[in-house]
């Protein structure tokens, strides 16, 4: 038998998964064999099978570092459910319950070992870990052991140590931070200058990216709560946290099940938010985005900003806790003028360089560019990382192509608007100038006496609107916040006033939601009227074995694995290995739970 078809084996019998995905097999085989690897993929990518297998197909114990103490306890749930000999090593441990988990690794008895890096780096920790067999070390979360990111944690600086005191132990750092700088400094940091790097592709397929223009932010968010994800787990990211606190009441008054997460919550209230999260069903958390790095759902259905990320690395970040599992999700962001004001403006105030509001700035325009393109807006993420692909057939744009318009006219009308009026105004006073509003305000000024006083009367107030949004994200206006946010002209405004260059900009339309059929997660499962009663009656029963069990649902069987069954209902037990996601140790525990269950559902036509 060959390291690799070993390897297959443990994935099926073990996993109960049919086939390893991307550089997975490849990653494997060279720990196992002992070489040292640095691995970028993607969240959901599925980076845990990578150091897991290894540490049984090698003789001794697999050593996890992970800063996420949840997390860690949810994988050893997830492995022991498996029949793999999993234990964890924290600060939440007795002294005595931590004493015999040591005592087990020395004595060889466990197949993986979960580590917080503080615990790991005592003399005391060290000392239990030479005495024991070690299989590899994996370095989770590799990225907070740069300095300069914002997940910095200083006890992974102490991990080089691992090298200096087990040099013949393979090690395996991961992460899903992809920028060079920080891989780079991971590959210094951690003495990992000669491994084998693995970068995948940094694309999340299942995930349908949706930006709309924001008109009733809240109206939005709940039609699209309600259409696409009625009792599914989410996450509702907002930037301050008073408005985290009133979406998440506001919500909940609508009958969804939403929970606020922020860091001036009470730390018993914010961590009792964060379990449940973690381990009901449907849960909502409306958060700042001081919520994200502990968490490691895999079944959270979408991801919504009512407010724009500070740039495209936040907006993947956050984006990317949606649909770990591989199974459908939605980002979904609500954006406009004001949010690009805010945004601004907080840039221009904050007490930091010159470089470095220089460098905040052109990230939000890169974002911007983002929010405004009519193109497919994977092909834009992607290639902001440095990745070519081509239109993906799976985000707004592309389910419903935006149509553009020469906004030349209007946008010189905006233009000159701006320029007539001082550069002193915001959008709003401009609308009415250029509407034609006979309000106090305008007369004030003087400003129904401009040449351009009226001259965009034809012109919607909403469309207006959208003009201005889209001079400013495009660079051909620009917001003061000295000067309260009046937008004056840019260097780049001059060429359209004069006419020398002519503008396209996207047609503002209703939010795309219900404008095309677009599909809930339950029926991007592909499943019938039947399968989504069979699938309610499988999730119930999971409810109640995960209850039992005091585990999350999705460690007893994720929702991947129960749209399976529902959609190909297996009625015997040689059917039920075939369901990715159920190995021996799954069959063996719920097959007949399951059967029964699916033998009892209407049968499909066969
Ligand atoms: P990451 O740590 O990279 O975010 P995980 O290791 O948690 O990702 O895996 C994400 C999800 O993908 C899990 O639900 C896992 O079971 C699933 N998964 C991983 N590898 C495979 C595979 N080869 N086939 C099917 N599912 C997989
Ligand atoms: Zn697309």
């Amino acid at each position: 038998m060959t390291l690799s078809s070993d390897a297959q084996s443990i994935l099926r019998e073990t996993f109960g998964l049919p086939a390893f995905r991307g550089a997975q097999a490849e990653i494997v085989v060279h720990l196992a064999e002992g070489g040292d690897a640095l691995v970028l993929m993607p969240t959901g990518g599925g980076k845990s099978l990578c150091y897991q297998i290894p540490s049984l197909l090698r003789a001794g114990t697999g050593i996890v570092v992970s800063p996420l103490i949840a997390l860690m306890e949810d994988q050893v749930a997830a492995l022991t459910q498996l029949g793999v000999r999993a234990a964890v090593l924290n600060s939440t441990l007795s002294a005595a319950a931590a004493r015999a988990t040591e005592d087990a690794l020395i004595r060889g008895e466990l197949d993986l070992l979960y580590v917080a890096p503080e615990r790991l780096t005592t003399p005391r920790c060290l000392d239990v870990l030479e005495r024991a067999e070690i299989a590899l070390f994996a370095i989770d979360e590799a990225h907070c052991v740069a300095q300069w990111g914002h997940d910095f944690r200083p006890e992974y600086l102490q991990l080089s140590i691992l090298h200096e005191r087990f040099p013949g132990v393979p090690r395996i750092a991961l992460t899903a931070t992809a920028d060079p700088d920080t891989r780079a400094e991971i590959a210094r940091r951690l003495g990992l200058a000669e491994a084998r790097v693995f970068v995948s592709s940094f694309d999340r397929p299942n995930i349908t990216y949706t930006i709309v223009e924001k008109l009733e932010p809240r109206q939005q968010l709940l039609r699209f709560i309600r259409r696409e994800h009625q009792n599914e787990a989410g996450i509702v990211y907002c930037l301050s946290r008073k408005k985290v606190e009133e979406t998440a009441a506001w919500l909940a008054a609508e009958g969804i099940a939403a929970l606020p997460y922020h860091a001036g919550l009470d730390a018993s209230l914010r961590s009792l938010h964060q379990s449940r999260f973690q381990r009901e069903e449907g849960i909502v958390i409306v958060a700042t985005i001081a919520f994200g790095m502990g968490i490691d759902k895999p079944d959270v259905r979408f991801v919504a900003h009512l407010d724009l990320p500070k740039s495209i690395e936040g907006y993947y970040q956050e984006t990317g806790r949606a649909g770990r599992d591989g199974a459908p999700a939605n980002a979904w962001m609500a954006y406009g003028l004001a949010d690009v004001v805010q945004m601004r403006r907080l840039i221009d105030q904050s007490d930091a360089q010159d470089d470095f509001k220089r460098i905040a700035s052109a990230k939000l325009d890169a974002l911007l560019g983002l929010c405004e393109t009519a193109q497919c807006r994977r092909v834009r993420l992607l290639q902001y990382f440095g990745e070519a692909s081509s239109a993906c057939g799976n985000c707004d744009n592309c389910l419903a192509p935006p149509e553009t318009w020469d906004a030349t006219e209007a946008a010189q009308k905006a233009l000159s608007a701006i320029y007539r009026t001082g550069q002193r105004f915001g959008a709003v006073h401009l609308t009415e100038v250029l509407r034609g509003r006979d309000s106090e305000r305008v007369r004030r000024f003087g400003h129904d006496a401009l040449s351009v006083f009226g001259v965009g009367r034809d012109t919607d107030e909403l469309v207006w609107r959208g003009v201005f949004r889209q001079l400013v994200a495009l660079g051909l206006a620009h917001v003061d916040h000295e000067a309260h946010g009046a937008l004056k002209l840019t260097e780049a405004s001059r060429a359209v006033l004069k006419g020398y260059e002519r503008v396209a900009m996207r047609r503002q339309v209703e939010a795309p939601l219900g404008r095309k059929a677009r599909t809930g997660t339950t029926r991007a499962f592909g499943l019938d009227g039947a399968g989504e009663i069979l699938l309610s009656h499988l999730k119930a029963w999971r409810l109640e074995e995960a209850r039992l069990q005091s585990v999350p649902a999705y460690v007893i069987l994720n929702d991947n694995t129960l749209a399976q069954l529902a959609r190909e209902r297996p009625q015997r037990r040689d059917e039920l290995l075939g369901i990715s996601g159920i190995g021996a140790k799954k069959l063996e525990r719920y097959g007949a739970a399951l059967l029964e269950i699916l033998c009892r559902a209407p049968g499909k036509a066969r």
